[in-house]
């Protein structure tokens, strides 16, 4: 994207070092799920109750400077100021990502208007029987797609963003990615769970090792029409390949929110600011990193690492060429192991049942919690 390339060749070109590709904006924690993954709705009701003014949000988007807006929360469609946020984002030529678990969004579309600024970006966790699971409830797949479909067929821009767990199955999701393209999203996004020390379910985040089995199998043979908003970088580092064992740029994804500038990144809470000057200034970014923190050690989030890939892309030409390789031969990978191992589970081709669901387990997903019981 030219937004991105030339803001990151602008830092480049005045030696700046520390700089934001990507705002995450939440206007609020409210959610109608309540996803065991999420560390994000476990606030107390009187939180939940409240959202950021348009006035803060503009402000923090002027403030941090970042090309990209990505508005998840929450669920942003039940923020009651979203269409003036949208448009006031749009007035600025800032490229949004409305991140939302599509449940509103029937109800909600004629509040937008196609434009190539904004994207719904679906969260989509995997086939319907994963993604019902992983949601804590059942018709939420059938929903979304329904979704999908319509906000196609208006005209607007839609990606799917996807973030896998413990006991994923690479041939599930190789087949989701093939549904989700031949449905024509424009692009999909994946990444790995973080271990929120506030989500209810704690057994089921990746560690370093296992994500990178699992996203080798997933991704080394890439099907023809697969196509990533993300960096092809990125996805490397996801797979573990050689050379692309990178730190983590927490000051790439900037989080505001209801308790100001959050520090140092989208995952951690060590405590806010009032600006975002102030945030640059005053965090302590040479203590975050998985070789450098306990509560980094195993982590792989985008939000953490897409910005050092997109850095690599356009920060020098090998870089570059990497990711031009990368985006028209697929990925490099030419190890030996997992990839197509026999292990059922683990083959990328073979047909494999999804999980059993045991709907027993629903007891580790959070509270519906909507702020409105407190
Ligand atoms: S490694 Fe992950 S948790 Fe640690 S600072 Fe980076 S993004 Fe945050």
């Amino acid at each position: 994207m030219w937004a991105v390339a030339s803001h990151v060749l602008k830092n480049k070109l005045t030696r700046k070092k520390r700089y934001p590709l990507v705002l995450m904006l939440e206007p609020l924690f409210r959610c109608n799920l309540a996803c065991a993954g999420c560390g994000k709705i476990q606030y107390p009701g009187h939180i939940l109750k409240q959202e950021l003014t348009p006035e803060q949000c503009f402000n923090a988007t002027d403030q941090c400077g970042a090309p990209i807006v990505s508005i998840p929360g929450g669920e942003p469609l039940m923020y009651s100021k979203i269409q003036e946020v949208v448009e006031g984002l749009v007035a600025r030529k800032k490229y949004i990502y409305l991140c939302t678990n599509a449940v509103l969004l029937k109800e909600k579309i004629d509040l937008f208007k196609p434009t190539k600024y904004l994207t719904f970006s679906i969260h989509m966790d995997g086939l319907e029987e994963e993604h019902d699971f992983a949601v804590c409830r059942e018709g939420v797949y059938k929903d979304a797609l329904e979704a999908i479909k319509l906000a196609l067929s208006r005209g607007f821009r839609v990606t799917t963003n996807t973030t896998l767990f413990e006991g994923a199955r690479p041939a599930r999701v190789r087949e989701f990615f093939d549904e989700m393209t031949a449905l024509g999203v424009e692009g999909m996004m994946v990444s790995p769970g973080y271990s929120y020390s506030k989500a209810p379910d704690q057994e089921s985040f990746l560690h370093r090792e296992r994500t990178r089995g699992l996203f080798r199998r997933i991704l080394a043979a890439p099907r023809k029409g697969w196509r990533f908003n993300q960096s092809p970088l990125f996805l490397e580092f996801l797979m573990g390949i050689e050379g692309r064992d990178y730190h983590c740029t927490p000051w790439g994804n900037p989080t505001y929110n209801l308790f100001g500038w959050q520090k140092p990144c989208y995952l951690l809470q060590e405590g806010y600011t009032e600006t975002f000057d102030e945030l640059m200034e005053t965090t302590d970014w040479d203590q975050y990193g998985h070789d450098k923190n306990e509560k980094c050690r195993d982590c792989m989030v985008h939000s953490g690492y897409e910005a050092t890939a997109v850095d690599q892309t356009f920060g020098s030409l090998r870089g570059f060429l990497a990711t031009v390789r990368a985006t028209l031969l697929g990925y490099r990978w030419s190890g030996d192991d997992d990839v197509g191992s026999s292990d059922g589970a683990a083959d990328r081709n073979e047909a494999v049942e999804p999980p059993a669901v045991d709907r027993t387990e629903a007891a580790s997903c959070g509270a519906a919690n909507t702020g409105t019981k407190a």
